[in-house]
């Protein structure tokens, strides 16, 4: 929890002096004539500045929301405190053009410890209370002054926040189940959508879902569809929920032969940030599209006789659920740390190669990137780490494909995250797998997603040299990206950044979990055939060698989308969108259900 505002009133001295010291000393600065404050000391116009800032950072209810509550559609399953939270607060896009632009944000960043959305070569966005916009403005490189847009203006931000959540009950006639309470099975959001084909979409993909539906989905998902899905546990969080896994495949082979070859895995994996709902619907999207595919469409069945796929929607549940009951827009996990106040680990900065965390911004508690205070201390990461190496040291499994999915800004992005110095081994196959993926969303869904090395993702270059000139806008050790490529040796590594481009940033409209997971399906889809290919596997004998510029998996894109029953688009059909397993009845035999799969099984 964060402190309450009276623990904030006892606690003044801590707080600031925490920030004070963050903030350089003027000879820091001396060359930099951008940051130059006319009026002030530029050491007080921070500190001015730090002690306004305490309140967004540490969460404090601002007092002057006003009406706002009366002018905003509230949704009463968002968490409470949500306007008093958010509705002062604006998302703020700072076009950069220079480096000198680059430097001042970066340094504003750290040393104010912004919760920096999303940033590109061209662009930083910024979450911040509009209360200081005008004084940071002041601090930074006057050309950008005007090279600035909001995204999300005041109020808007907690509008967008309250139309993340399930409609309750009843309030339109488009809401379906609330999901926050679990309920008899039947009642379930997804419940119905499995039982029948009445024109209805699968309601559990209309909303984004809690973790307390999405794990009993993904039991529901293991005991009907036993021929070809597992239950698995990744490990244990730190505040002590199932890291929940679904594996699914066939396994032709195992259990065949004495010494059966290492089973050939891909992990498709969410929810590292806890904010990035997008992500674990897209996993759980393209995970229930391949269980129910299976044995129905010939690309799906052959590729789950290739692979196996371990899909985990929520890596850090902790973080995942607080985002549900307390704070939409938390990022890292629920982890204490050494600072009292500043809870919480970024997962994603937190793996044991190239860990960065005791020279960077992100070795500050109070940072959106706080690494640890060394390598692999955040607790999921250790979890999914040691999960993943014991599987190929002592389950039989090697990990061949990573795709580890977050948001926003539509980008595919390949290792190496922590520095674009070093060539990763692999990177013709690296770069031609991304751009066949990129290819293939373009194609059937006319998203285009930018292929780019995660370094580069991270840190803002010159689109001529490539040579890194800006600095970055944070720290970019210890990703999940470079552990699994290059300690784990999982040949095929990405990073995918999904929608949008930053009309809502995390704060997706629900409308696109359909979309978007139709998107990333087909980006599965391609990736399983090349990788098929790749190793010389039986959807690729199956299909016959295509030439490299052919469009080899459109076919097989083009079949799902068939299957589909009134397959559609954007956002305003989503409801009558397909349903796979409509003919398939919740109430019917397993064994049935066993036996159905089974027949549809190639031999
Ligand atoms: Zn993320």
């Amino acid at each position: 929890m964060r402190p309450s505002h009276a623990a904030w009133l006892a606690l003044p001295v801590a707080l600031l002096s925490s920030l004070v010291a963050a903030v350089p000393s003027p000879a820091a600065y001396q060359d930099q004539q951008a940051f130059a404050a006319p009026a002030l000391p530029e050491r007080s116009r921070w500190r001015t500045l730090s002690g306004r800032l305490i309140g967004s950072i540490w969460g404090v209810p601002k007092a002057d929301i006003g009406n706002a509550a009366k002018i905003l559609k509230t949704n009463a399953q968002a968490p409470p405190h949500t306007l008093a939270r958010y509705g002062g607060d604006v998302v703020l896009r700072f076009n950069i053009s220079t480096a000198e632009e680059a430097k001042g944000l970066a340094e504003a960043a750290d040393t104010l410890l912004l919760d920096v959305w999303e940033f590109s070569q061209d662009w930083v966005d910024i979450r911040l209370s509009k209360d200081i916009v005008g004084p940071l403005l002041g601090l930074l490189p006057a050309s950008l002054q005007q090279a600035h847009t909001p995204l999300l203006r005041e109020r808007e931000l907690a509008q967008a926040i309250y139309d993340t959540y399930p409609s309750p009950r009843g309030s339109s006639a488009r809401s379906h189940e609330p999901a926050h309470t679990p309920s008899p099975l039947r009642d379930r959001p997804f419940g119905p959508a499995l039982q029948q084909n009445d024109g209805e979409t699968n309601i559990f993909f209309t909303n984004y879902q809690p973790l307390s539906v999405i794990d009993p989905w993904m039991r529901l998902m293991a005991s009907l569809f036993t021929t070809h899905v597992r239950k698995v546990d990744i490990g244990v969080s730190y505040q002590g929920r199932d890291i929940p896994g679904l594996r699914v495949g066939v396994h032709p082979t195992n259990g065949d032969e004495p010494n059966p070859p290492k089973r050939k895995t891909v992990l498709l994996m969410g929810g590292l940030h806890a904010r990035e709902w997008i992500s674990t619907s897209t996993v759980n999207y393209v995970a229930y599209s391949l269980i129910t595919g299976y044995g129905r469409i010939p690309s799906i069945t052959r590729l789950l006789e290739d692979f196996d796929f371990v899909f985990v929607p929520t890596v850090n549940p902790d973080g995942y659920v607080y985002t549900w009951e307390t704070d939409r827009l938390w990022r890292k996990n629920r982890q204490q740390t050494n600072f009292r106040f500043c809870q919480g680990i970024d997962l994603d900065r937190a793996f044991g190669f190239q860990w960065d965390g005791a020279v960077t911004t992100a070795g500050n508690p109070c940072s959106e990137s706080f690494a640890g205070e060394e390598a692999f201390e955040a607790v999921e990461s250790k979890r999914l780490a040691d999960w993943a190496k014991n599987e190929t040291e002592n389950n039989n499994v090697e990990f061949v494909g990573l795709l580890d999915l977050h948001s926003y800004s539509q980008q595919i992005l390949y290792p190496y995250s922590y520095s674009c110095d070093d060539t990763p081994p692999g990177l013709e196959n690296l770069e031609e797998l991304a751009i066949g993926v990129q290819r293939a969303i373009r194609i059937a869904h006319g998203h285009s997603y930018e292929v780019l090395p995660a370094c580069e993702g991270n840190a803002a270059t010159t689109k001529q040299s490539k040579q890194r000139l800006w600095p970055r806008m944070e720290a970019s050790g210890g990703s999940a990206l470079d552990w699994f490529y290059h300690e784990l040796k999982v040949r095929y590594a990405y990073q995918l950044k999904l929608r949008d481009r930053g009309m809502y940033g995390f704060l997706l409209p629900k409308e696109n979990i359909v979309p978007t997971g139709k998107e990333i399906l087909d980006a599965v889809l391609y990736f399983g055939g090349f990788l098929s290919e790749s190793y010389g596997l039986s959807s690729a004998a199956a299909e016959g060698v295509e030439s490299e510029n052919s469009e080899p998996h459109v076919q097989d894109v083009a079949e799902v989308q068939e299957a589909i029953p009134a397959a559609v688009e954007e956002q305003d059909e989503v409801e009558d969108d397909w349903v796979w397993v409509e003919d398939i009845d919740i109430d019917i035999d397993p064994e049935g259900v066993q036996w159905e799969l089974k027949r549809g099984r190639r031999r």
